[in-house]
């Protein structure tokens, strides 16, 4: 093999999705950077594979890319994985590629396991265009402020969930898309335990909230976008008017709410 960074996908659950390039290509490189090395070890384990184990973290991505490049333009050839399906998608990497790419070193993909990808193939929602918004910010005001900037958004939405927030971040999204927006939770995908429930925001939240099993594991959120219509002309229309009412007399703010967001001005007011 030619010196050649290796960006290698693993499984999200089940070890059958493990492809038989990744496995190859894991067993030829010189060393392998993992998110969590010990993890990484156990699924090599898995696998009967052997190779000596680098970290690769984001505490300390920045500091080992020099040296990583180093190696890669000394010969050597690394590969690159994460805890769980591709590196890169919400997981560190991309200080690591980038920089490999300015060296000129190869950057190969082997790709594989995604769980935003796998829980799109099977949510049934528009999947011609759509936008990945990975994990929501964990503050609260953060939270609410990045989804009513997506409320307006045509494209299906993507988001990736922990068990320990998927209850507010429900809550906030029935508040910022509407409660009758659709949407499908993906849950444990390819796991002993997995759920795909599909149904309003509404409909999703008190299924979430009266079974204690559907608090468990890992998410994915899938919601569907903005259509073109009245309602998401007045979410966006809400927005744009209660920032510009900070700093415009209330009837310029709302005129220029109404301009930009194609709502009538009436509506605007008292929604913000
Ligand atoms: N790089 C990974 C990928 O390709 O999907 C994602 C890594 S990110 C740190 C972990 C998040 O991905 C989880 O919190 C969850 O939202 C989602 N995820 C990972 N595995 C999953 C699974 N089996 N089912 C549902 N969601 C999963």
């Amino acid at each position: 093999m030619p010196a050649t960074l290796h960006v290698v996908a693993t499984p999200i659950g089940h070890l059958g999705d493990m492809s038989p390039r990744a496995l190859e290509t894991l067993r030829e490189v010189d060393a392998i950077c993992a998110e969590d090395t010990r993890h990484t070890r156990q699924l090599l384990a898995h696998f009967g594979i052997e190779r000596p184990l680098l970290a690769l973290h984001q505490h300390n991505e920045e500091a080992q890319v020099a040296q990583l490049v180093g190696r890669l333009q000394a010969g050597e050839s690394l590969a690159l994985v994460s805890d769980a399906g591709t590196p890169l998608v919400s997981d560190p990497g991309y200080r690591l590629v980038r920089a490999a790419r300015a060296a000129g070193v190869r950057v190969s993909p082997v790709p594989g396991a995604c769980a935003a990808i796998a829980a799109l193939s099977v949510a049934g929602l528009a999947s011609d265009r759509f936008a990945f918004e990975g994990f929501l910010p964990a503050r609260a005001g953060a939270r609410r402020e990045r989804l009513a900037r997506l409320a307006a958004e045509p494209r299906t939405l993507i988001f990736y969930e922990s068990a320990h927030r998927i209850e507010e971040s429900l809550a906030d999204m029935a508040a910022a898309f509407g409660d009758g927006r659709h949407a499908v939770l993906a849950r444990e995908l390819t796991k002993l335990f997995e759920t795909v429930f599909d149904g309003t925001l509404g409909e999703l939240r008190q299924r979430v909230a009266g079974d204690p099993n559907q608090r468990k594991g890992e998410f994915v959120l899938i919601v569907d976008g903005a259509g073109d219509d009245a309602d998401a002309r007045v979410a966006e229309g809400r927005r744009l008017y209660a920032k510009l009412a900070g700093h415009l007399p209330p009837s310029t703010a709302a005129k220029l709410a109404a301009e930009l967001s194609g709502a009538p001005r009436k509506a605007l007011y008292g929604g913000g």
